[in-house]
């Protein structure tokens, strides 16, 4: 191992170099990779900013960034907003902040409510390639802060069989989660809501009209960065990637589990997705015996 220190003359100021060490430590095969590599993240707030930062430092290729919302004062108590943006759209202050970040990241910003009919064709459209009629992004991240989004995320990631992942912090901030979702082979947002798994409150209560939230900038920080982490792990190859990672942050606690789909789930793609996973599944374990 390499003992003496490096004079400053030798110290390279890439940022890329530090990424590229990941290769030569043997962690990624090819961490170029993520330069071909699309995310799109819905919200841009306590936790969706900060993934969008996270993605763009690490050099992601593309980035979609949708939500309706303007920054506030409030939410100072956050992270990457800062009080100039007040005012202003949030992709349009992330846009401007991701492009002095890291120029090279294609960013495209779309101001819109997902959830509303119009909303909803839209998101589909965006993620959509158009001469294919596939989805053109690699992963679409969830990091919106109700159930309305979720279903929505849910539904056209069916749709397109997209894989997602889901994220959440609890409205106490001192609990979260992240989830991924591959339709047919893990439950889907309506097989069984994951909040509801991770802790028996119902996911319809965590954002109550008139009931002023908790928020921590740590624990929205912590599942950005347990969120992204799978990400990368899921678009480079390498660790294990997580169906579901829980954060208690009272008692330190991880869990970590496998959640099946739901064979009686109420939505009917999700049911057909199934059926085709497990088809798709049988043929290759037949294929495997034969060879
Ligand atoms: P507050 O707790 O004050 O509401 P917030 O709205 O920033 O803060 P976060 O949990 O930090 O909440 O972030 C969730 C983000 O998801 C918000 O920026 C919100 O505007 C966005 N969002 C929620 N629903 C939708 C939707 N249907 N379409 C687009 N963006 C959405
Ligand atoms: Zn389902």
């Amino acid at each position: 191992p390499r003992t003496e220190k490096l004079s400053d003359a030798v110290v390279d100021t890439n940022p890329y170099s530090r990424l590229m060490a990941l290769q030569r430590m043997g962690i990624v095969k090819n961490y170029e990779h993520i330069r071909s590599c699309t995310v799109a993240v819905v919200g841009m707030g306590g936790v969706g900013s900060v993934a969008a930062e996270m993605l763009t430092r690490c050099g992601i290729g593309r980035l979609l960034m949708y939500d309706y919302d303007k920054v506030e004062l409030a939410n100072m108590n956050r992270l990457f907003f800062r009080p100039e943006h007040c005012g202003m759209t949030k992709t349009d202050a992330a846009a401007v902040t991701l492009a002095q970040i890291n120029p090279d990241v294609a960013l495209e910003p779309f101001t819109m409510n997902i959830t509303t009919l119009k909303g909803f064709d839209a998101f589909k459209a965006s993620l959509t390639h158009t001469d294919t009629g596939k989805s053109r992004v690699d992963l679409v991240l969830a990091c919106v802060d109700n159930y309305e989004a979720r279903i929505t995320i849910n539904q056209v990631c069916l749709e397109l069989g997209q894989i997602w992942m889901e994220s959440g912090v609890s409205e106490d901030a001192v609990s979260g989660h992240i989830q991924v979702i591959i339709p047919g082979d893990t439950a889907c947002f309506e097989c069984v809501p994951p909040l509801v798994v991770a802790s028996g409150i119902d996911e319809r209560t965590l954002k109550r009209e008139g009931v002023c939230a908790a928020s921590l900038p740590t624990t929205m920080g912590i599942v950005a960065g347990l969120l992204v982490q799978n990400v990368l792990k899921h678009l480079l190859g390498f660790g294990q990637v997580t169906r579901y990672l829980g954060y208690a942050s009272l008692q330190d606690y991880f869990p970590t589990m496998a959640i099946r789909p739901n064979p009686e789930c109420i939505n009917p793609l999700c049911r057909q997705s199934q059926a085709a996973f497990k088809v798709k599944a049988e043929q290759e374990a037949a294929l495997q015996a034969a060879s």
